[in-house]
């Protein structure tokens, strides 16, 4: 665990989805006072004994009739027209335009909300570099030159107060750095982007390290640096890192895997396995189906021996973990079916799977995907709100992911769908986050799900997704 500096607060982002960390147990962690701001963790919270609970207190039951190729759509409530949100294949024109008034209202509210937000808290997960990314988002959507300006704003807000602690995208240093070489390179400041580009890629020497405490999944680990490296590739141009280096890094955390599967004495069944805080997780934030993901991705360029020897054996190893449902445990020992989030379950490893089926080729993998799928239409719509990491809108990127892939209409309808869920924000009575206006959290989340609406065949799950 990381040092915390005497006098700033903690704030360690465990997922908050009552399984992962030091914090689980047997405790829930339930939200006091809806005053929450990003950062007020402890307190304004109590620990309360709760038992596991069914999945029906995990979501709402989705009252949306599903896709019906029969009659075109399944849903002629809606004040869209006969087809509901889809029309001629593509999302209907008045649909968009709710969605469109929607961000606005949201925009606004979020940005009231920042003003009480934690100014420490810099990481894209909860924290400054995220709101930038949503703004990348918008501008990468709209085309608005105010966009990209205030993007650039909070990444230099973020990027006075980095603190060296952690080396991810997502919660440490490599995100503001990683998005602030973006954001100016978008701007044409070739210098600052280079400044941008060599200070993350110094980030290199403690992720190489053979350091025994680093761990390797996404959210505070070595695939969480990895992250970084490809998202400059994909948005600066490949040169942009050394081959060499990238080379090193995936082979780092191979070699992490390799090792703890031989220790673990299971290199015959899953030759790549990791542990996160002795759990040996499934899921895309902390666990196999996260670092699985990035090291499966083409940039990364992992040499087919390695794809075929290690990647994929431990990919199918996973695939027969899952449960009747279709879901996924959110760890190896855990065998009770009840989160579909993208941190733990179906939402996270449907990207894997599609992933695994445009590599690998082989419809195995979309079959299970299409599997994961329904048990997000069907339990996705969280009581624990509108976010990414653990909320509808990150639920969605699933369906939006299956449409880009198959081309499918009923795709494109859930997704719409759970749109249409998060343009009723706050009113479904769902949990109040810690950190509400955040993008894996809170609002910023939402919006940067709604603004896909206007381009879904480009949609992006943000920090994660190439
Ligand atoms: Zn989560």
């Amino acid at each position: 665990m990381p040092a915390v500096t005497a006098g700033t607060p903690v704030t360690e982002h465990y997922c908050d989805c009552d399984n992962c960390g030091p914090q689980q147990s047997s405790l829930r962690l339930f939200t006091l006072s809806s005053v929450v701001v990003m950062g007020e963790n402890m307190s304004k919270r109590l620990k309360l004994l709760s038992s596991d609970g069914d999945p029906e207190d995990r979501s709402f039951h989705n009252p949306h009739p599903d896709w019906d190729p029969g009659t075109a759509s399944a849903d002629s409530e809606a004040d869209e027209g006969p087809q509901g949100p889809i029309e001629d294949g593509k999302v209907s024109a008045s649909f968009e335009r709710r969605v469109q008034s929607k961000i606005k209202d949201l925009l606004l509210q979020m940005e009231e909300g920042l003003k009480t937000a934690d100014p420490h808290d810099f990481s894209a997960y909860t924290g400054w570099t995220g709101i930038a990314l949503l703004y990348l988002q918008l501008h990468r959507v709209s085309g608005e030159a105010s966009h990209i300006q205030r993007a650039l704003d909070y990444v230099k807000r973020s990027m006075r107060i980095l603190n060296g602690r952690r080396v991810t995208f997502l919660c440490g240093d490599a995100g503001p750095l990683a998005v602030g070489a973006v954001v100016h390179h978008k701007l044409g400041n070739s210098a600052e982007s280079k400044d941008c580009l060599s200070r993350l890629l110094q980030l290199q020497a403690s992720v190489l390290s053979p350091d025994g405490d680093m761990p390797d999944e996404i959210l505070y680990g070595r695939s969480g640096y990895l992250f970084a490296l490809l998202y400059v590739c994909k948005e600066l141009g490949a040169e942009a890192v050394d081959e060499a280096m990238l080379s090193q890094v995936v082979i780092t955390i191979i070699e992490s895997g390799k090792s703890f599967s031989a220790e673990q004495k299971k290199f015959e069944r899953c030759p790549l396995l990791y542990e996160w805080h002795k759990k040996q997780y499934v899921g895309a934030a902390h666990g196999l189906a996260g670092i699985y993901y990035m090291l499966l991705q083409p940039s990364a360029k992992v040499h087919p021996d390695m794809m075929a020897e290690l990647i994929r054996p431990s990919i199918d190893y996973i695939r027969h973990k899952r449960f009747r449902s279709g879901n996924f445990p959110s760890s190896l020992s855990n065998e009770s079916d009840r989160l579909v989030h993208w941190c733990h379950g179906a939402p996270g490893v449907i990207h894997l799977l599609l992933l695994a089926h445009k590599v690998f080729k082989e419809d195995k993998y979309l079959r299970e995907a299409s599997d994961c799928a329904e048990v997000i239409w069907q339990r996705g719509l969280l009581r624990k709100g509108y976010g990414i990491c653990h909320g509808t809108a990150g639920n969605g990127y699933a369906f939006l992911s299956m449409y880009k892939v198959t081309q499918e209409q009923k795709y494109l309808y859930r997704a719409c769908k759970f749109a249409e869920w998060c343009l009723d924000y706050g009113t479904h009575g769902c949990r109040i986050p810690d950190r509400p206006y955040s993008l894996f959290e809170g609002m910023a989340g939402t919006i940067h799900y709604l603004s896909e609406m206007s381009n879904p065949e480009a949609s992006c799950f943000p920090a994660f997704e190439l």
